[in-house]
């Protein structure tokens, strides 16, 4: 493991890259940072250290950061939390949008962080941590200082899955939950009261501007995936999705029905397993 200096953009006031760095080309960067705003950092882990290629979030409140998911641990992702948080006085807690091994993969090298928490992965871990109690129905809040996140409870992908809600970006954090490409469900019952309950939150006088997931798998074309570990991702579709989209998957969901379903969709695919 080394520590590749990647794609540094300019913080840009509550921006997107125009285009992400999909990270299939060997030669490029094992990860990109792109400041959404200047507390708010999105990184992309190349897919090429590993085909999953996940999207992790870094938040900076006034008094500490919230490192959510740390990939799949093919890249120092130490020494980039260590350089986004230097010279700031932050303590830092890492956490997980669910406790697949693609977005915990980095934990260990948290492990002896000064002045970290790593958070557990299982449910009970995260519920605990959180301060959520009545498990899934009820979401907590979580205060990073100045920046306070809505925490809720969405089961159904792996079983400890959550969905952050940052007041201050109104950015909807949703890991594998929700993003544009094969959305696994194992559990599809819980998995359709999860998506209710998250658009009933948003619904509910919430008003996010985009809903960020952990992964890209489609393209710019509607309802098209690239296969499984693709080596390249030519046209890919956009990170962010329309808060729409979260309705348009609940809605899906409850027109479906109780037996699990194959749902196209032109931002996402539901897959039940
Ligand atoms: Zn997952
Ligand atoms: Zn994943």
């Amino acid at each position: 493991m080394n520590a590749t200096v990647g794609v540094w953009l300019d913080p840009g006031m509550a921006s997107f890259p125009d285009k992400w760095d999909d990270g299939t080309d060997l030669g490029s960067p094992s990860y990109q940072v792109h400041w959404y705003d200047e507390r708010t950092a999105i990184i992309r882990q190349a897919l090429h250290t590993n085909f999953e290629g996940p999207f992790l979030y870094l938040l900076l409140g006034s008094e500490r950061a919230l490192l959510l998911d740390t990939g799949t641990g093919h890249i120092d992702l130490r020494a980039i939390a260590d350089d986004l948080l230097a010279e700031r006085d932050l303590s830092l807690v890492v956490a997980h949008t669910h406790g697949h091994g693609d977005h915990i993969g980095g934990d260990a090298q948290f492990s002896d962080r000064p002045d970290t928490v790593v958070v557990g992965t299982s449910q009970a871990d995260v519920a605990s941590y959180f301060q959520l109690a009545d498990w899934p129905e009820q979401p907590g809040e979580y205060d990073l200082g100045g920046r306070v996140l809505d925490v809720i409870p969405i089961p159904g992908h792996q079983g400890s899955d959550v969905a952050f809600y940052d007041r201050a970006s109104r950015l909807l954090l949703t890991g594998d939950s929700l993003y544009p490409g094969r959305l696994y469900v194992p559990d599809w019952t819980s998995y359709r009261a999860s998506m209710r309950r998250l658009a009933d939150f948003v619904a509910d006088g919430n008003a996010p501007d985009w809903v960020l997931g952990a992964h890209i798998e489609m393209t710019d074309q509607p309802g098209q995936d690239y296969a499984m570990g693709a080596d390249v991702h030519p046209g890919e579709h956009q990170l962010q999705l329309d808060p729409a989209v979260l309705t348009e998957l609940a809605d899906a969901l409850a027109e479906a029905g109780p037996e699990p379903q194959h749902l196209r969709r032109d931002h996402f695919i539901v897959v039940p397993r």
